[in-house]
């Protein structure tokens, strides 16, 4: 599998990172090719997903995002809102949209997560959109402003966090379906982006979107009885956005390590070749130390990541906060190693004739998004005190 996702990330991807990153779009054209491939499909994701290692995501994520980070996010996005809709969803829920989030050859589509709010980035807690109940109509009304939402707007299926009851703040949320062509959906700002540009993101307004009750994600009587136990004071796990983002972030720690890979070959063939004071640059301690540092972070990022997918696989809970290590270490590696690759290539590094420059602005986006470096070491510190650290 790893083969053949290098493949197409050498022979697809990368040759049109530079491009797409200037026209700042969604790559379609890739989309659709590597749904022809069956790359782009429910079916590989759900494969790798159930792989009995774990490993099958991440290794799938570190190929493709070491073709090209922008192009790749376009392309796992839509895995990214179906992992809300399988761990929450009931069966019936996934076997009707997570298909519809892929589409097919000839008819690509894509999916959103839409959590994020003007007023709650980190803070997933103060989520204002309300999502209403209209009993008469089994229907849910949802109203609200979400933003930063990869693929926000241009997605099929948007899967969309909100408030059912504000009182209880992250533990009164639910998240919705929200299906094709649903009235009242509508795309705001398109962002303009330091880095992963073929990646869309985007505001969603939500303005009196009206959903069938079978579109709340798990069911009205599994969210009425968590409810109930919260009211009465009891703990409840489910947390709507925040089990979505435990079970995604080796998935993001696995794009990152593709990115710092990706920087650290290139800078290390570029030392080979590159001769100052009649030798190879890499034969100066100053630039090899350097490089077996970005070496031995790579693979330390990625041994963090696959033990986090291989618990998560095995259902062992994240006890000391694993998942947001790997997270953690992989983005800030990531960040650090992409800035060490520039060094190394010198004022080539710095211009857009030679990759490295895009891979840096595209790197930092895993110190910020699926929980900022911050927001990770909160958790971590949070487990391995015990302490309510905020
Ligand atoms: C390109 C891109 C794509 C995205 N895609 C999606 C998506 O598909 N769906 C979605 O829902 N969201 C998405 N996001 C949103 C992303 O998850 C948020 O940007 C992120 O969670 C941070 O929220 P914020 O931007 O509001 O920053 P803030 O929460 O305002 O944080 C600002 C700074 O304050 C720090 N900070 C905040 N609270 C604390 C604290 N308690 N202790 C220490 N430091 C703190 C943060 O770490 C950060 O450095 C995306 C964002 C980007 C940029």
């Amino acid at each position: 599998m790893r083969g053949w996702v290098h493949e197409f990330a050498a022979t697809v991807i990368r040759p049109a990172g530079s491009e797409w990153d200037e026209r700042e779009e969604t790559p379609w054209p890739i989309l659709e090719e590597a749904s022809k491939i069956g790359l782009y499909a429910l079916d590989f994701f759900a494969q790798q997903a159930f792989e009995p290692s774990g490993l099958g995501i991440v290794v799938a994520f570190e190929e493709l995002f070491w073709g090209d980070a922008g192009i790749a996010l376009s392309l796992v996005g839509s895995s990214l809102a179906a992992v809300s809709l399988v761990s929450n969803g009931t069966n019936e829920q996934i076997g009707e949209w997570a298909p519809q989030m892929f589409g097919s050859p000839g008819d690509v589509k894509l999916a959103a997560f839409c959590s994020s709010e003007p007023d709650a980035g980190s803070d997933v807690g103060a989520i204002r959109t309300r999502a209403v109940y209209d009993e008469a109509k089994d229907e849910w009304v949802l109203n609200g402003t979400k933003t930063w939402a990869t693929n926000g707007g241009i997605a099929n299926v948007h899967i969309v966090v909100a408030s059912v009851d504000p009182t209880l703040g992250s533990r009164g949320q639910a998240s919705f379906i929200v299906p094709p062509g649903t009235r009242g959906l509508s795309q705001g700002q398109k962002f303009r982006k330091h880095g992963i540009r073929a990646s869309h993101t985007a505001e969603v307004v939500l303005d009196d979107v009206r959903v069938p009750g079978r579109c709340l994600i798990g069911g009205k009587d599994r969210l009425d009885a968590r409810l109930a136990r919260v009211r009465e004071g009891g703990r409840s796990g489910e947390q709507a956005a925040m089990k979505t983002f435990e079970a995604s972030r080796p998935g993001v720690a696995a794009m990152a390590v593709g990115v710092a890979r990706a920087a650290t070959e290139y800078a290390t063939e570029y030392a080979r070749e590159r001769v100052q004071f009649g030798h190879p640059i890499g034969q100066n301690q100053g630039v090899a130390f350097m490089l077996a540092d970005m070496g031995a972070s790579v693979d330390a990022a990625r041994l963090l990541t696959w033990r986090a997918a291989w618990m998560a696989r095995q259902n062992k809970p994240f006890e000391h906060a694993e998942g947001s290590m790997c997270k953690l270490v992989a983005g800030e590696t990531a960040v650090r190693v992409t800035e060490q690759a520039i060094q190394i290539l010198g004022g080539n590094g710095y211009t857009r004739e030679y990759p490295v420059e895009r891979w840096h602005r595209d790197a930092k986006i895993f110190t910020i998004f699926e929980g900022t470096s911050e927001i990770q070491r909160m958790i971590i510190g949070r487990a391995l005190t015990g302490l309510p650290v905020r």
